[in-house]
């Protein structure tokens, strides 16, 4: 059979899109905090929505307010070398500096609290178990991290997540895309071995039209394509679900679940050019409703959103 001649400039751009985005995140957590304000805005959970665009300040000021530290070489050459995530946060011994992250994401939010006397005994017992009981924080990081926190968890979980997503994103920005190898598993982050929080099909000039699973720990970006499931990697079960947006075409509904009928699974597919302020983090929250209707037809989310407790069945 003849190889085919392509002479469209297809593969050029297949060339050219990057494999793997590591993130920017004082610009993330700023953009991320103003998508959460303009939700607030208008809908029903305004309150809910305005208290996160609070957490998403507190993380860009304590983002500010320290370097990273530095990677082991090792495991950036265990990286570069066999692929293993550089910031392996399952296995990776955490820095202290992240209760720091942690004080500062509180002090932020702290002024919310002093109106809301749930929020203000959930950061007293953040505040207190920090100066106390560190164990006790580190315990439900760990839990967050494995995916599987418990229900006590619940109310201390999108705080703690904030911070280790400062932590985390930090490390990741500290290093370049030629340190993160090419991962045997392209389901979890290449950077920190974290699953998914949705994929975002972007309409950068170097991207465009490309599908970008996002990190839901270190807001790493990478590439895969598109109509493939992101958990088991089939095509042949893969099909779009949507909710009914007022005002909007099916086809135009910038929020879509990708489901797969061979593992019965889904994770939310996010398109930019639908909507070019689309926030892989703050529109999941927005958009609970689909994933009430997705797992009211069997399929269960593979990717957490760490400022968000999942409940239990
Ligand atoms: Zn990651
Ligand atoms: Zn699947």
């Amino acid at each position: 059979m003849p190889t085919p001649i392509i002479t469209d400039g297809t593969m050029d751009r297949l060339i050219k899109a990057p494999r793997v985005v590591l993130p920017e995140p004082q610009g993330l957590f700023r953009d991320r905090a103003a998508r959460f304000d303009a939700l607030a805005a208008h809908d029903d959970s305004g309150a809910y929505m305005r208290f996160l665009g609070q957490v998403c300040r507190g993380q860009a000021k304590a983002y500010a307010a320290r370097p990273a530290h530095a990677v082991p070489e090792k495991a950036v050459a265990n990286s570069r070398q066999y692929g293993m995530p550089p910031l392996s946060a399952h296995v990776t011994p955490r820095d202290i500096q992240w209760h720091a992250d942690l004080r500062d994401v509180l002090a932020e939010v702290s002024a919310q609290g002093q109106a809301n006397a749930q929020l203000a005994a959930v950061i007293a017992e953040l505040t207190s178990a920090l100066a106390s009981d560190p164990a006790k924080i580190e315990a439900i990081a760990d839990r967050i991290i494995a995916g599987i926190p418990e229900p006590d968890d619940g109310p201390l979980y999108p705080l703690i997540g904030a911070a280790l997503q400062v932590y985390f994103s930090r490390l990741a920005a500290s290093l370049t895309a030629e340190d993160v190898g090419a991962s045997d598993v392209p389901t979890v982050c290449p950077c920190c071995g974290m699953r998914p929080t949705g994929s975002l099909v972007r309409i950068n000039p170097d991207r465009m039209n490309y599908r970008y699973l996002v990190c839901a720990l270190c807001m790493t970006e990478w590439n895969m394509e598109r109509v493939k499931c992101t958990s088991c990697e089939e095509e042949k079960g893969v099909a779009y679900l949507t909710v009914e947006v007022e005002g909007r075409a099916p086809a135009d509904v910038p929020i879509r679940a990708e489901t797969c009928d061979e593992c019965k699974t889904y994770l939310k597919i996010f398109m930019q050019e639908k909507d070019p302020n689309i926030d892989p983090i703050a529109d999941d929250l927005n958009s609970l409703a689909l994933d009430m209707l997705v797992d009211e037809k069997g399929y269960s989310r593979t990717g957490p959103n760490l400022l968000f407790y999942p409940g239990h069945d």
